[in-house]
């Protein structure tokens, strides 16, 4: 029933998943990411493109300030890093006998991790 008719949006990588900034004022740090936004392309990687905002006082004893956290960044700008081989690398994808996708170091042949699709796919 499902054979990908309607199109799916997914970014390269997930909730977790070490990665590598290519572009940007954040280029050629590491970071874990730490959400991913499909619907966007985008996704929030820990310490990269921070922005400050100013947050105003919220009720009593609530201080206003200014507080630094991370915006998203284009899913395009940022390659998965080989757990192994440290700086991004080309990552492949490969399927198993059983129909399993997989990704893979191209660099060290290292499984990163199997992916979930279809009905496996977790929430
Ligand atoms: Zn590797």
């Amino acid at each position: 029933m499902d054979k990908g008719t309607k199109e799916r949006k997914r970014t390269h990588v997930k909730k977790g998943d070490t990665v590598f900034v290519l572009t940007g004022k954040d280029r050629g740090k590491k970071g874990k990411v730490l959400k991913s936004i499909p619907s966007e392309m985008r996704v929030i990687v820990e310490g990269v493109n921070m922005v400050t905002k100013h947050k105003r006082p919220t009720g009593r004893g609530q201080q206003g300030g200014i507080i630094h956290q991370e915006a998203s960044v284009d899913s395009s700008n940022v390659m998965l890093c080989c757990p192994k081989c440290g700086a991004g690398t080309r990552i492949g994808m490969e399927v198993t006998d059983t129909g399993r996708k997989y990704r893979k170091c191209k660099k060290c042949g290292d499984v990163i991790d199997i992916v979930l699709d279809g009905k496996d796919q977790g929430r």
